[in-house]
């Protein structure tokens, strides 16, 4: 069998971490399997990285981020390859150019374009056990780029996919996909099963376990993944594709702390101004999410959208030029705000779900701000510093 697996950072976070997963990639060998190995940056690294650059120079050109943060996966894939040759078996570590993977040239945030697999099966064939380091590839312009925070995740999957593997595991620090944040409700339960598309939502709206783009990449060429704890044999969530009527009424809940909104006051409600706006935040690559437009008054109307907390400053920027030109009264950012959602496949076909959720945060105190639904979700966005209450209150309605 053709296995992927991926240790996140915090299953390499040191030397005794690296042995174990060793230990691991090991036993797949010697059980007759074909093993390939995706890894991150060891523990916090790749925040570390990130705060050199930010103390030689506020923006970083993002070319040499880039280059700079590939270099913590690099790390972990050399150091995790020696272990392996201790263990008496062979071994070979591939940074992210070398393994074949092509994105294109948006730094910080490349999507993957191709990957080539032939060097990564040329050394598979040579009996090696293959290390490859997530998170990073090489433009056409032959730049190193990386795929976004999480974006491990991604490398696994894509190269599952392009190897045609049978199996591919995501070994992280908790014991597979929970209903929500373990770590903020220890009564959080694991989710033995769950559908690309409910586990897609939660990592958009802040679960964190998996990164949303690699999801998003296993829905669309549909790549079956687990999801494991390196360190115990607990649990396990199985993502795949799943039909609507499996689905369970609401399976999970999230929260994301790194969301900021924007105002705009008093632009003239007329068309083509929100194409204008979103149009020019979207060639920044700043994705935009809730947005909620007020009612008009005189031609005139109030307009709010979020962001996600890493793109403010730009998204900043950006709305106060076009503000301008708008002749908006003023733009206002506030970044002490969280998102709340909870999402299930059959919650479109369930009425009365939404008011739970809203008698939940009632129950709380805690004031909506704004609020967004599609066919598998509900988000509401509330005061910061209310957001682990209001996970709380919320998981308890549903799954207690
Ligand atoms: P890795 O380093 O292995 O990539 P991450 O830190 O990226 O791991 O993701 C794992 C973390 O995601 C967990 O430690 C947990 O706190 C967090 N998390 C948030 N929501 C969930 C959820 N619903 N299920 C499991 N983990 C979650
Ligand atoms: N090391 C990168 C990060 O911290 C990628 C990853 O962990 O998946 O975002
Ligand atoms: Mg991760």
């Amino acid at each position: 069998m053709k296995i992927v697996q991926k240790y996140g950072g915090s299953s390499v976070g040191d030397i005794e971490k690296i042995k174990i997963v060793a230990d691991k990639a090991v036993k797949q060998k010697k059980a007759g399997n074909e093993v390939v190995i995706v890894v991150s940056a060891m523990g916090k690294t790749t925040d570390s990285l990130f705060s050199l650059a930010k103390q030689i120079n506020t923006a970083p050109p993002t070319r040499e981020l880039d280059l700079l943060l590939s270099t913590g996966e690099i790390v972990s894939v050399a150091l995790l390859c020696m272990a392996i040759e201790n263990l008496g078996y062979k071994a070979i570590g591939l940074p992210g150019f070398l393994a074949g993977i092509y994105t294109d040239t948006v730094h910080t945030k490349a999507k993957i374009k191709k990957i080539d697999p032939k060097k990564i099966l040329e050394e598979i064939a040579n009996d090696k056990i293959v290390v490859i380091a997530g998170f990073q590839g090489i433009s056409a312009e032959d730049n190193i780029t990386t795929l976004g925070r999480g974006g491990s995740d991604l490398t696994a999957i894509a190269i599952a996919g392009a190897i045609g593997a049978d199996r591919c595991e995501i070994y992280t620090d908790v014991e597979g996909v929970f209903t929500t944040d373990p770590r903020i409700v220890p009564d959080a339960k694991t989710i033995p099963l769950i559908s690309y598309e409910e586990m897609l939502e939660m990592a958009s709206t802040g679960a964190k376990v998996m990164q949303a783009r690699a999801v998003e990449i296993a829905r669309k060429y549909k790549i079956p993944f687990i999801v494991k704890s390196t360190f115990s044999e607990r649990g396990g969530t199985m993502v795949k594709e799943m039909k609507l009527e499996e689905g369970a009424i609401v399976t999970s809940v999230t929260l994301d702390e790194n969301q900021a909104k924007i105002t705009f006051f008093h632009v003239p409600d007329k068309p083509g101004i929100a194409a204008q706006i979103f149009g020019e935040l979207g060639k920044e690559h700043i994705n935009i999410d809730i947005i909620v437009q007020n009612v008009s008054k005189e031609n005139y109307t109030d307009l709010s959208f979020t962001v996600a907390s890493s793109d403010m400053e730009r998204a900043i920027k950006i709305s106060k030029k076009e503000g301008k030109k708008l002749g908006a009264t003023n733009i206002i950012c506030d970044d002490n705000i969280a998102k709340i959602t909870i999402i299930g496949l059959g919650m479109a076909n369930h009425p009365g779900v939404a008011a739970r959720m809203f008698k939940s945060l009632a129950q709380e105190n805690v004031n909506i701000e704004m609020i967004s639904t599609s066919e598998i979700k509900i988000s509401c966005v509330i005061k910061k510093n209310q957001g682990k209450k209001a996970l709380k209150a919320i998981h308890d309605e549903f799954f207690k």
